[in-house]
């Protein structure tokens, strides 16, 4: 950073809301930089790379991992300034402009667009015998590439939508049992109905009772009814939930709502001067997390963000 260089926006996490903000600042040739505590892509790198989209318009479908490098090379071609392994810890007001603060430095700014999702995210552990000891030697996360899979027998625990989508990505190269707790899965009649006709085997109402094996997971012993039963296995993937961390917009001094994320007007301002907010890390009546309103949310705090840095008179 130049010393005396002030940025139009700060924006903070380089999700598809955060790309998107930083698309529609350069094109109003806002300077702008992009602060992203890991990688760039949000949830769809993180958490789903592998999954199709089908709701996302102009794509019949596209593969997570794809539509986020679009978005990523298209804000790297409007040059955008994106700085990847830096998370945003403080947001301060300064003498007419804020400061944003990261663990390697300050940056100034006349406005600030919060784009951090669901903050700092972790998959949920089942917490059974066996699982820390053979996380990354078997057990995983998130689904591996599909390359990845072949030969493999691959157990997917969990019953929502992601769990079976993933489930019938892993059944499209490779033996695949899904393993729900419950009688009935929690998910869209479409991915229910897509199971149903595909060749996944279901394991319903079962319990995990130990991941087992050596230095490689070898098989897992499950508990349905009351009876245990041991079946053999090269990859388990557990797909039961995330823990989200959003403490930190307490200590940024922003209203929340009462599910604990930031709450925003219908133009995505905070109720500080200059801060606006987008994506799932907000929250209004009739809010959908998804990619497309998170984007269109993005547009929105950008033209704010926008209006109050550069006053134009006609805007
Ligand atoms: C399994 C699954 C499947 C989904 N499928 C679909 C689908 O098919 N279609 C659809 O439209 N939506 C889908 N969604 C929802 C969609 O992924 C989210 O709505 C979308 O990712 C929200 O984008 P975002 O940019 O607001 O947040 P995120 O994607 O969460 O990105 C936020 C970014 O901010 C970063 N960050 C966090 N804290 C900080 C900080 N302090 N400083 C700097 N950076 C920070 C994070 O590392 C992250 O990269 C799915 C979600 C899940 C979990």
């Amino acid at each position: 950073m130049e010393p005396s260089m002030v940025y139009d926006v700060v924006i903070v996490g380089a999700g598809p809301a955060g790309l998107t903000a930083g698309i529609y600042a350069r094109s109003k040739m806002m300077s702008t930089l992009i602060l992203e505590s890991g990688k760039v892509g949000g949830q769809l790198v993180a958490l789903y790379p592998e999954k199709g989209i089908h709701n996302y318009p102009g794509f019949e479908t596209v593969q997570a991992r794809k539509l986020s490098d679009k978005l990523y090379a298209q804000a790297e071609s409007m040059e955008c300034d994106i700085r990847e392994n830096e998370k945003v810890e403080d947001i301060i007001d300064g003498d007419q402009k804020i400061i944003v603060k990261t663990a390697k430095g300050e940056y100034e700014t006349m406005s600030v667009i919060i784009a951090i999702g669901m903050g700092d995210f972790i998959p949920r552990k089942m917490g059974s015998p066996g699982e820390d000891e053979l996380t990354g030697k078997g057990i995983d996360y998130i689904l591996p590439q599909k390359e990845d899979l072949v030969g493999k027998r691959v157990v997917m625990f969990g019953g929502g939508n992601s769990a079976i989508e993933m489930a019938l990505i892993a059944d499209s190269v490779t033996d695949t049992t899904i393993v729900h707790r419950r009688p009935e899965f929690r998910a869209d009649e479409m991915n229910v109905k897509n199971l149903n006709e595909s060749n996944v085997r279901r394991i319903m109402n079962a319990t995990v009772k130990s991941f087992n094996g050596k230095d490689r997971l070898e098989s897992i012993t499950l508990e349905q009814d009351g009876k245990e039963m041991t079946i053999p296995a090269d990859l388990a993937v557990i797909n039961i939930g995330i823990t989200a961390d959003l403490g930190i917009l307490k200590r940024w001094g922003l209203d929340l709502t009462e599910n604990g994320l930031i709450k925003v007007g219908v133009d995505m301002s905070t109720n500080r001067n200059g801060i606006f907010a987008c994506g799932d890390v907000v929250d209004y009546p009739g809010k959908y997390k998804q990619i497309i309103t998170g984007c269109g949310e993005a547009a929105t705090a950008c033209l704010m963000a926008y209006k109050f840095v550069k006053k134009p008179y006609w805007a």
